[in-house]
């Protein structure tokens, strides 16, 4: 029999009527970007769900990085990992600050905090760790570094959107979380992203940053971009948002799926959730140890066979980009390297088939025996 292809993951989206009602306003306002009332509300719903103070939203993540590095006015070397995607090492770059690569740990692929002393000079200025696939970094261990030495402290929580420890949101970690909103994300609003911040004085340096400096009717007092949320990208990610539970609900019967299916299977290394924290299963990562007795390639590819696309997530490293060649060392973040070419992201989202996972995780477990 014929299957679809799957993807690695497939967009949630509201119901259309839902959307078309949400958009409806706009047609009465004429008031398409620059903060307006879905802008505000969409805002308003974020902090609530994050359980925040305050939230900058921003037209994709990637932007949302960059502007916050730029408001924190930070110069010099940032800590932070390879093992992420090309936005995180990107943003730090193209705002004029040396990355500086630390490396991860086996257990949950986030930065490891036993290694951040050694790596801190007097030009440090801020860490950049990322939650990778919603694993939590070891914050407490991170942010007595930061303050020991003072040192700001930024999340990529990119991966993290609605993950709690013990009850706490992720969004209220170090001094900012970056949250991207993208189509690929557990939770999207087509594309989009959000700073989460502790310090209330930078709510209106973003809001200028992102709005080319502006900072009056006939001011302009810094070189800013234009990275703003319209309202359209607003009025979907307050849809999702309403819908956000009930989609989380349904990748957890996906995600426990995969695991009941793998978990005893010899040489496999899944990533659950930690003791205390909630997870949103964004990505189901699988770590093809040799025991397993076929390489991660070899299991992408007999996927691949099948039309089912499974991502190499993260590989390369960023560090070996070749827009970096010669640049940066990827042998000094050895389980990183190690790491990279042994991982697979499964398909996952929240409509996924349980069939189709039965038949992803056969095809993963017969390549072992063949
Ligand atoms: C998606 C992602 C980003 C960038 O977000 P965009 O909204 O696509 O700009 C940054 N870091 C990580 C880890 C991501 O996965």
């Amino acid at each position: 029999m014929a299957h679809d292809t799957i993807l690695v993951t497939r967009s949630s989206m509201p119901p259309f009527e839902e959307y078309v009602d949400e958009i409806k306003r706009l047609w009465e306002t004429h008031w398409l970007s620059n903060m307006g009332e879905k802008h505000q509300e969409f805002e308003r719903a974020l902090e609530a769900y994050l359980e925040v103070d305050d939230i900058a939203l921003f037209v994709n993540g990637h932007q949302a990085l960059e502007c916050v590095l730029e408001a924190m006015e930070l110069h010099g070397k940032v800590i932070t990992t390879p093992y992420t995607f090309a936005s995180t090492t990107h943003a730090i770059v193209r705002k004029g600050l040396e990355p500086v690569f630390c490396d991860i740990t086996p257990d949950n692929y986030t930065m490891d905090p036993s290694l951040i002393e050694d790596l801190i000079d007097e030009d440090t200025c801020a860490i950049v760790p990322v939650h990778v696939y919603g694993n939590l970094c070891d914050t407490t261990a991170i942010e007595e570094i930061a303050a020991r030495h003072g040192l700001k402290v930024i999340y990529d929580a990119a991966h993290a959107f609605g993950v709690r420890r013990d009850g706490v949101s992720a969004a209220t970690f170090g001094d900012a979380s970056m949250f991207s909103f993208h189509a690929t994300k557990a939770f999207n609003s087509i594309e989009g992203g959000a700073v989460c911040f502790a310090d209330p004085t930078l709510r209106v340096r973003l809001d200028q940053w992102k709005n080319f400096g502006i900072t009056g009717v006939e001011t302009c007092e810094y070189v800013g971009g234009n990275a703003k949320m319209n309202e359209f990208v607003a009025a979907m990610g307050i849809c999702n948002l309403r819908h956000l539970d009930d989609e989380l609900a349904k990748r957890r019967v996906v995600a426990e799926r995969y695991w009941e299916r793998l978990e005893n299977a010899e040489g496999l290394r899944l990533s659950k959730p930690a003791q205390g924290v909630t997870s949103n299963y964004a990505y189901m990562p699988v770590v093809f140890g040799d025991s397993f007795g076929r390489t991660r390639d070899e299991v992408y590819n007999a996927l691949m066979a099948q039309d089912i696309h499974a991502r190499k997530y993260f590989y390369p490293l960023t560090t070996d980009f070749s827009c970096y060649e010669g640049r940066f060392d990827s042998s000094a973040t050895p389980i990183a390297a190690d790491i990279a070419n042994r991982v697979l992201t499964l398909p996952m989202y929240a409509d996924l088939a349980l069939e189709d996972v039965d038949r992803i995780c056969d095809i993963v477990l017969e390549t072992a025996r063949h």
